[in-house]
């Protein structure tokens, strides 16, 4: 199969053409170029859909407004504002982050991309997209959606899972930018690249009769639209048991210790967990018996793990707190489930603690 490297023209001029007439424009990070706010949207963007991220945009913003606010603020107010969101070591770099750029750039970010690329937490792609939109740099962002159109439209069928394939993927994508002379079109063309992917050269059913580069598109002109990109190495997942603890009080609080720092959920504030139901009770100092009910399983997926989350309630008197001589100490706290969670909370927490807090829980599901 032949591909090829194509100079800049037809792609960039059609693509920046279609992202003012028919790209996405409404999005609160689309219309700035601040790159506190892109630096933001991107970071959130990573693992997550547009419309979970749109609120947490906003209510993190209000509280942190500015990199200095960020910098400034308790880490544990960054992890209970990105609760919810997963992939909590983003909101750890975001704040380590922050403080650098305040500590060592005045808060300014830099606009070059190596520099960027330095900071905590920013890859190739978060920092080619700050670079390209709020410094209108000729850098390729290099997403799952981009490597996707710029593999379709140059017909590149080797295997992405070889590295050396990727960066011959991305020289030809780097071929493709618009020129030098058009350095202003960089943020319609970074957007019109991510929108074109995200809506038009989807993974399973792109559309390719309304796509602007149907004209001269491999893929689309072959019919090889199914077969490219080629990426043979697939992720292998695998699904473990986590047995967690709810030790109710009578007075309705339960018991959230927080987890290791590093580690899923690093730092996060969570019930006991343990691999089996035995270890989590003998580590608790309890027995199973008729003090414990179990609550339905569900299933929380990360990218490489599914994890079966087991939940069982106890009972416990107003004495009561969970050992820690078998485990790290990490301090805890007893907490309402219907009040305002002020600590850094998991997913599947969250949803237990709501359950508990609607009373849910004492019939069928959680
Ligand atoms: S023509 Fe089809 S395959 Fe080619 S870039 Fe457009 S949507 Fe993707």
């Amino acid at each position: 199969m032949t591909d090829r490297i194509e100079a800049a023209g037809p792609f960039a001029g059609r693509l920046v053409a279609w992202q003012r007439l028919h790209g996405r424009h409404d999005l609160p990070w689309q219309q700035t170029a601040d790159p506190y706010r892109v630096w933001l949207s991107e970071v959130m963007l990573q693992q997550t859909q547009v419309v979970t991220v749109l609120g947490y945009f906003d209510r993190f913003l209000q509280r942190f407004p500015d990199v200095f606010s960020l910098a400034d603020a308790p880490p544990d107010d960054v992890l209970a504002l990105w609760s919810g969101l997963g992939y909590y070591s983003r909101a750890r770099n975001l704040h380590r982050c922050a403080q650098v750029i305040v500590n060592r750039y005045g808060g300014t970010f830099p606009s070059d991309v190596a520099s960027l690329q330095a900071l905590p937490g920013i890859g190739p792609s978060t920092a080619a997209a700050i670079a390209a939109f709020c410094f209108s740099q000729r850098v390729t962002i290099f997403d799952g959606n981009v490597k996707r159109v710029v593999a379709r439209y140059t017909g590149f069928a080797d295997d992405l899972s070889v590295r050396a394939n990727e960066l011959s993927l991305l020289a030809h994508a780097n071929a493709l930018l618009p020129p030098p002379d058009r350095q202003v079109d960089m943020p319609a063309y970074t957007q019109g690249l991510m929108d074109l992917g995200a809506t038009l050269c989807t993974r399973h059913q792109p559309r390719c009769q309304v796509c602007p580069l149907q004209q001269d598109c491999l893929a689309n002109l072959t019919q090889r639209q199914q077969a490219l990109p080629c990426k043979t190495k697939r992720l292998v997942r695998k699904t473990q048991d986590w047995f967690v603890l709810i030790a109710i009080r009578p007075d309705g609080a339960v018991w959230l210790m927080r987890r290791p720092p590093t580690g899923i959920w690093a730092s996060l504030y969570a019930f006991p967990v343990a691999a089996s139901l035995g270890t989590l009770l003998a580590q608790a100092r309890l027995q199973d018996g008729e003090k414990v009910s179990h609550l339905p399983s569900f299933t929380h997926s990360l990218t490489h793990l599914d994890m079966v989350i087991r939940p069982v309630c106890v009972a416990v008197q107003p004495g009561w707190s969970f050992p820690t001589d078998d485990q790290p100490a990490h301090g805890g706290e007893w907490v309402q489930p219907g009040g305002e969670l002020s600590l850094g909370v998991p997913v599947p927490v969250k949803r237990l603690m709501a359950g508990l807090a609607s009373g849910v829980e004492r019939g069928s599901r959680v």
